[in-house]
């Protein structure tokens, strides 16, 4: 594959079109009225390319979040950032904004070749690069810019051919896809101008950095390119690597406990191991429960609950690892559609479900990681609406509760489920 490489770069070099699509005229930026409002920054305020407003008032953002007020006014000066943040704080419109106002307000002069990206994110799990995908989508609907997603799992051919149809200009990207693709010369991040790594900390667990760092190797140096990092932890690990791949960064940081909690009703329910499934069950029949997600720990356990809901009637879907992309791809739009009501999935999975509108995140395990508890119940309370968390601790897991609540800074009440739940 790889001698065949140039050859089929050659042939595919096609010269193209190298602006994107012009921008929409039809639209007024004067008809997206936001009030200014003190210590609030407006999207009107960051002098943002039109066809790029028009995306955001589209969805409805009207004031940046904490993190997008911090860290836009630099990185959209070109400048390098780094910031600590969770999913739940708008860290991904943050970067989206970023590279789309670049890509528009910089066409590049003359041609422009196909495979050869103007900016590349990489995150660590499919469905994290799918869901920023997604929010690309979105944000960058009237933009005419072209986002590509590669992602391991997934049709290769189908991926190429994406690629080799239209100059990208974003690609989102799995480290392991992406190095498959450069390595049979199916993509070239020479011309890269913008490079965002997300979850950086994520990667790093999950073994990514090697790959990473070929990636970070094959585009232009740092001086010559705008580099984003966002993580949720600053370990020495991760700020040693955001020194080596960062060129005089700011360094932006939310708190995760305000983000990650303010909006979500944290119950813990003292249960014996054999009284689980049932307090599960009764949360899952009752009235209020519109959209769970249930987490477990491992996948031997999400398949293993999985089956016992649906033996107990519950319509829900599986999310994990075992689990092929497609039918993840397939059980999570039923689930944004509201066709299932229940989700069960692991930590690694459940990290890609964005969905607003989740009214229950149930633990029926602690994680054993604290960081995994901030991430679940982050996946309620989103956008403004608020959550209930509903965490399950016995004999056996309990003992995982004061790290969680060390990161978490308050004390978690531990209470015995409701009598209504026993019944
Ligand atoms: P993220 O942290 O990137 O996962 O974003 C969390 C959620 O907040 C997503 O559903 C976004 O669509 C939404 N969001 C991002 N920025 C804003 C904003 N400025 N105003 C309202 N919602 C936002």
């Amino acid at each position: 594959m790889l001698d065949s490489g140039p050859l089929v770069f050659l042939l595919s070099s096609i010269l193209t079109n190298s602006s994107p699509k012009r921008a929409d005229t039809s639209w007024d930026p004067s008809s997206f009225v936001v009030e200014a409002l003190e210590g609030h920054t407006r999207f009107h305020d960051l002098d943002l390319e039109h066809s790029l407003l028009r995306g955001v008032a589209s969805l409805g953002f009207e004031y940046c979040s904490p993190i997008q007020a911090k860290i836009l006014p630099h990185t959209l000066q070109g400048h390098d950032a780094i910031g600590k943040a969770q999913t739940g704080t708008g860290k991904t419109a943050a970067f989206l904004i970023t590279i789309f106002n670049d890509l528009l307000c910089h066409p590049v002069e003359g041609e422009r070749f196909l495979a050869e990206p103007r900016a590349v994110i990489i995150a660590p799990t499919r469905e994290l690069v799918m869901q920023i995908a997604a929010d690309a989508q979105d944000l960058g609907k009237y933009t005419g810019l072209n986002t590509v997603t590669l992602i391991g799992g997934a049709d290769y051919q189908k991926q190429l051919s994406k690629v080799q149809s239209r100059v990208v200009d974003l690609v989102v990207a799995t480290p392991g896809r992406l190095i498959d693709f450069m390595q049979r010369r199916d993509l070239f991040l020479d011309r890269v101008e913008t490079l965002v790594l997300d979850e950086a900390d994520r990667m790093l667990d999950m073994g990514f950095i090697p790959q990473v760092k070929r990636i970070v190797r094959a585009t232009p140096r740092k001086e010559d390119r705008q580099t984003l990092l966002f993580s949720a932890t600053f370990t020495q690990d991760i700020l040693n690597l955001a020194r080596q791949w960062t060129f005089d960064p700011v360094t932006v940081e939310i708190e995760p406990e305000r983000v990650a909690t303010a909006t979500v009703d944290q119950r813990v329910y003292l249960v014996t191991s054999h009284e689980r499934l049932k307090v599960l069950l009764k949360i899952l029949r009752g009235p209020d429960a519109v959209s769970t997600i249930v987490f477990a720990n491992r996948r031997d356990q999400v398949r293993s609950l999985y089956e016992k809901l649906r033996k107990g009637g519950i319509s829900c879907g599986i999310l994990s690892g075992e689990i092929t992309q497609a039918k993840r791809t397939r059980t999570l739009a039923d689930f944004k559609s509201g066709k299932i009501k229940v989700l069960v999935a692991t930590d690694v999975a459940g990290r890609g479900i964005h969905v607003d509108g989740v009214s229950h995140v149930v633990n029926y395990n602690l994680p054993e990681d604290p960081e995994d508890y901030v991430h679940r119940i982050g996946r309620t309370g989103r956008a403004g609406a608020t959550g209930i968390s509903i965490s399950f601790a016995s004999e056996d897991d309990a003992f995982l509760l004061p790290d969680i609540e060390t990161l978490l800074g308050e004390r978690l009440k531990c209470v015995p489920p409701p009598q209504e739940l026993l019944d």
